[in-house]
């Protein structure tokens, strides 16, 4: 009996026969995929266990139809992670691995990587010696090519030297004379090789290496904390030479492959071993090409975002979560939503290895885990080659004169740095020209028809565009109500990009936002310009956080520090502070100093003071304090049931059903809702949540599971979109 995951919403797993084939189920075990009968349709699906009986008779039992893999195409480890996954996420196990196998895998493709090849037959030899085919002139280039080879040439070669050579290599087939193969690629095991030798260690990195190192024999999670530019990515290679050493394999996880691709480049340079790189931008079969690399165990190097937390890596050694604070690890959308840096974690338990998370700004919960002992901190305290670390300061834009953005002190500052040639980089969350377009005369506003939001200002394309669904529509010259002219409202990067160009004519400025960077190559071209020199000024948003060195940047502005302080989500706070000290990171990493000037209209705010006079360890201290207050997490726990439809009757609706199905909520636990979201209508749904808060984690899964299948079989729950999100991220 095999117990078969399959791509259902059904929370189970599903009991075969063994195959009706002459082989039977010889060697058939758990982590191997098979083709199998479901109602009317055939399904691919994974073998989760072999079981000795079954609940249903045994005449209602089909066998599996064909057995797909050789070997397992998901070793003990990685099955055990999307079995923990489904149970901590309260989601079908074969959704899960639905979301964790690649596409084409899903489909059948084989696990191994395969050559197709052509080879010359004993009767092609012999036809050949016999100076056959005498009247066909490409078959017979074709023979010659292969013979020439001693006989045998993958496709790949032949499209390379022959034209149309498909044709010949058919007909010569039908007569017997050549054979086409798909032969199995067997994993080249090249010796690892360190390219080049890395700098000397600091001596807290040395420290970092030996502790994360020696605890290498088992599960182990580690934080490593340091400033951009303290060494943490060295502390990184080091280690993973270490485990290459060993013989073993390393992964490593990053937030967006296309903001990080220094990180990439530094793997590649140290490393002359093969490399698979798994993120979103990947075609089906790239996908494909990597997660064979990984699986056959050529890849010693798995470097990707989210998903590629599922890889398999048959001798994994060593898992590193960099910037693992970054919200970008959370799967937030569709059914299934996991954090890729918890399960990264899990991994290393499962596969009893060291986990080394990484970040300048570690999450709260991250802190929590050191706080409590489970984590072990690790810290890197100083700059390689820079002795002191950025002033931070705040500008109180109740008392300075401001010009289109930029307060006097501000743009005094600006003017400073750049005279004494250095660059400067100003930031503002907010893409655009204005985010608002207004009408003077009526107080009419652009809004979105799809979403509770305004339309963004992009005045050099001429359009109004909503951040929330991609409605797009032409910028109006008047207003669409009274006739009477418009005006953009509000700062946006590209109006603060034109107002800096005004106030400082001739200096070269660069932006770095999400519509710049609409192509592969762009972003290198804006960070050519600002490494090179060329450029003066760098505006732009959280993308100039990620990765990118500007050594000779000596100056930050923050132009607006006031969005996340006072937001109904209890995470505002913790993502503005990071957001600070990521950009406050950007100054200053030559030999000089830098200067961090944040504009905000709370200088007095408990927030930004504990962040100015103790940084970003201060802030957390106060911000866990507030936390634990408050009985928000890490010092409860969350789930979110979320809902969207097309009214929004029709989601509360449902979440209403939901509530009343709970009953009495066991004690410790409390049920919050159903309320609207902060912005209820986004691209035309209606959106909804109904919180779910425990003082500890097993009560709740306990909970979870008893309610979710009456959720699932109450009447509203086919009228809406919904989702359950366990340790939500965003509250809205
Ligand atoms: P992070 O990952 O924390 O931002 P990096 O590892 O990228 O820091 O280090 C920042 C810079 O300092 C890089 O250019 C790196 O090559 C260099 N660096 C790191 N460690 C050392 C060291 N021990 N000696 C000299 N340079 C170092
Ligand atoms: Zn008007
Ligand atoms: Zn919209």
């Amino acid at each position: 009996m095999f117990r078969v995951a399959l791509d259902t919403p059904l929370r189970r797993l599903f009991d075969y026969l063994p195959p009706d084939l002459p082989e039977g189920a010889v060697g058939l075990r758990p982590g191997m995929r098979v083709r199998v009968p479901f109602g009317r349709r055939r399904l691919v699906g994974l073998v989760m266990e072999v079981g000795d009986s079954s609940e249903l008779p045994a005449q209602r039992l089909k066998p599996v139809l064909e057995v797909l893999d050789a070997a397992p195409a998901l070793e003990a480890p990685a099955l055990e992670l999307i079995r923990w996954a489904a149970e901590y996420y309260h989601h079908p196990v074969g959704q899960v691995l639905a979301a964790a196998l690649p596409k084409l895998m899903r489909l059948g493709a084989g696990v191994t990587a395969t050559e197709e090849r052509w080879t010359v037959t004993a009767s092609g030899r012999e036809a050949a010696a016999a100076g056959e085919p005498r009247r066909a002139p490409k078959q017979r280039e074709l023979l010659d090519f292969l013979l020439g080879r001693d006989g045998a040439a993958p496709a790949q070669s032949l499209s390379g030297n022959l034209t149309s050579w498909r044709d010949a290599a058919r007909a010569l087939e039908m007569r017997g004379w050549l054979e086409r193969r798909e032969v199995v690629l067997a994993p080249v095991a090249e010796p690892v090789r360190v390219r080049a030798a890395g700098p000397t260690l600091l001596p807290e990195q040395r420290a970092a290496v030996e502790r994360v190192a020696a605890a290498s024999g088992g599960y182990a999670a580690f934080l490593l904390e340091g400033v951009t530019g303290s060494g943490k990515t060295e502390v990184y290679l080091r280690l993973t030479e270490e485990a290459l050493a060993r013989g073993r394999a390393v992964l490593v996880l990053v937030p967006e492959i296309g903001l990080t691709p220094q990180l990439v480049g530094r793997f590649r340079e140290r490393f002359a071993v093969p490399l698979a790189v798994l993120h979103s931008g990947l075609t089906d079969s790239e996908r494909l090409a990597a997660w064979r690399a990984a699986w056959s165990g050529q890849a010693r190097i798995v470097l990707g975002t989210r998903s590629a937390v599922f890889a398999p890596l048959p001798d994994l050694g060593l898992v590193v979560v960099d910037e693992e604070h970054d919200a970008s690890f959370k799967q937030h959308e569709g059914a299934l939503r996991y954090s890729a840096r918890d399960l990264a974690v899990v991994r290393a338990r499962l596969a009893a290895v060291p986990v080394l998370l990484g970040s300048a700004t570690p999450s709260l919960e991250t802190l929590h885990n050191v706080a409590v002992g489970r984590y072990t901190r690790l810290r890197l305290l100083r700059r390689p080659g820079v002795s002191q670390p950025p002033l931070l300061k705040l500008i109180d834009l109740r008392v300075s004169a401001i010009d289109a953005g930029i307060s006097t002190p501000a743009a005094l500052a600006i003017e400073r740095h750049l005279a004494a040639d250095a660059q400067v980089l100003v930031f503002l969350n907010r893409r655009g020209y204005a985010p608002t377009l207004l009408c003077t005369a009526c107080g009419w506003i652009a809004p979105c028809r799809e979403c509770d939001a305004r339309l963004t200002v992009h005045l050099a394309a001429q359009r109004l565009r909503c951040h929330h669904c991609g409605a797009d529509a032409p910028l109006p010259a008047r207003c669409p109500q009274c006739g009477f002219a418009v005006k953009p409202v509000g700062q946006g990067t590209e109006r603060i990009e034109a107002a800096l160009g005004t106030r400082f004519p001739g200096v070269p400025i660069v932006r770095l936002d999400r519509d710049v960077v609409r192509r592969r190559g762009d972003l290198d071209e804006v960070v050519r310009r600002m490494s090179s020199g060329e450029a003066r000024i760098l505006v732009g948003t959280q993308m100039v956080t990620k990765g990118h060195d500007f050594p000779n940047v000596t100056l930050v502005v923050v132009l607006n520090a006031d969005q996340g302080l006072f937001s109904t989500d209890f995470r505002a706070s913790e993502r503005l502070a990071q957001t600070i000290v990521q950009v406050a990171g950007r100054a200053g990493r030559g030999e000089r100093p830098g200067e961090v000037l944040i504009q905000t209209e709370f200088p007095q705010h408990p927030l930004l003071v504990s962040l100015l006079e103790r940084g970003y360890d201060g802030f957390a201290e106060a911000a866990l304090a507030e936390r634990l207050q408050a009985s928000w997490p890490p010092f409860s726990r969350l789930a979110a049931l979320r809902a969207s439809a097309k009214t929004p009757d029709a989601a509360l609706g449902f979440l209403s059903e939901a509530r009343a199905a709970a009953g009495a909520p066991p004690r410790g636990l409390k049920l919050l809702g159903p309320v609207p979201a902060a912005m209820a209508k986004r691209a035309g749904r209606y959106h909804a949540q109904l919180l779910i808060e425990s003082h500890e984690r097993p009560p709740l899964h306990q909970f979870l599971d008893g309610w979710l299948p009456r959720v699932e079989a109450s009447r509203s729950a086919q009228r809406v979109r919904w989702a359950l999100d366990v340790d939500p991220l965003e509250l809205f």
